[in-house]
């Protein structure tokens, strides 16, 4: 089939010389062309000035894309009463050819802005799989997480994705959780529910990230499916000092779990923190306590036996 995608700059008011018009149209149709679909799009000056700054930022990313570069570390999530580890979030990384390795915060932005985010997302979720089916393959009930953007959700065809990988290597999306952020739930509320009710019939579950830190109202709770709800690191930090924090964390976690919703509580660091959590009956939890990001050989329960 014959797709089209259009990049329009103008001349107007700005004086630009023809080159730098080409310029800008090239820059724009290439944004449209990283998306995956037909479409057109205007020339934008703050994107285009984004993307000169992070021009060496962006060559590592497409050549990470292109022959390889990408790293994916796993971060345990553990059952906070025994400490025992229930799963792992996959968190990416970008590895430079001389050697740096770049997190996530400084160029996942930067891949949404420039449309690189649907392959990011898929080589993730092919990796992610990949290391899921394995834990499968030697009797784990581990499950993974994967992170997916708002642009995924609305462009990509992350169900299909799954649904085919699943297909091809026989692993069971029940063992998958998606994590959403709520920002997802404020830009598009009908699509992001169509897509991630479809997850679900998939047997994905659905967790919302970073909870407590955007601005959305909590009306998501009666209108989204989700099944787990991760509370941002920052109310854990502020917790020990804060006794309002306390309050509010006490207060999240009795009424998600009313809901008959999973809480996890992210970026525990102290015993202390473990042990208030514990005494408000929160359940799972994530955190620098139990274990930072790794990559999947040097995870503790893949020291066990491979299948025979
Ligand atoms: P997130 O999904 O909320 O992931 C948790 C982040 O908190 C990770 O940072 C993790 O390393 C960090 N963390 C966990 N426990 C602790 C702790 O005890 N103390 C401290 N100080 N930090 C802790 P990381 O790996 O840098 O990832 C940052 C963010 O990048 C993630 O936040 C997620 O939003 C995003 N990200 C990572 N991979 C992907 C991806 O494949 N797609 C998308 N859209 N975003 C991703
Ligand atoms: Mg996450
Ligand atoms: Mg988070």
């Amino acid at each position: 089939p014959i797709s089209m995608c259009f990049g329009v700059a103008t001349t107007l008011g700005s004086g630009v010389s023809a080159d730098e018009l080409l310029r800008r149209a090239d820059l724009t149709m290439y944004q449209v062309k990283a998306t995956g679909r037909d479409g057109v799009a205007l020339y934008d000056k703050a994107v285009d000035e984004q993307v000169q700054e992070n021009l060496t930022l962006l060559q590592h990313l497409q050549l990470a894309l292109r022959v390889g570069g990408l790293k994916l570390n796993y971060q345990p999530m553990v059952d906070l009463e025994s400490g025992l580890p229930i799963g792992a979030e996959a968190l990416v990384r970008l590895e430079t050819p001389d050697g740096e390795t770049i997190p996530p915060d400084a160029f996942v932005p930067l891949a949404e802005r420039t449309g690189q985010i649907l392959a990011l997302e898929r080589w993730v979720m092919r990796e992610g799989l990949d290391t899921l089916r394995r834990w499968q393959q030697q009797g784990l009930e581990h499950r993974l997480a994967i992170n997916v953007s708002p642009t995924h959700l609305e462009r990509g065809s992350l169900v299909e994705d799954l649904l085919s990988h699943r297909d091809r290597s026989g692993v069971d999306l029940r063992g998958l959780t998606v994590e959403v952020t709520e920002t997802v739930l404020l830009q598009l509320q009908d699509r992001a529910s169509t897509v991630l009710g479809r997850l679900r019939e998939a047997g994905v579950r659905i967790a919302l990230d970073d909870f407590g830190t955007g601005y959305s109202s909590l009306a998501w709770l009666s209108r989204i499916p989700i099944d787990e709800v991760k509370i941002d690191r920052s109310y854990i930090t502020q917790m020990v000092e804060d006794p309002r924090c306390l309050v509010l964390i006490r207060g999240f976690v009795g009424l998600f779990r009313e809901l008959g919703l999973r809480v996890v509580a992210e970026g525990i660091e102290t015993e202390h923190q473990r042990q208030l959590l514990l005494a408000m009956n929160c359940p799972i939890g994530q955190g620098w306590l139990f274990g930072k990001p790794l990559p999947s050989g040097k995870l503790p329960w893949n020291h066990a036996a491979p299948p025979r």
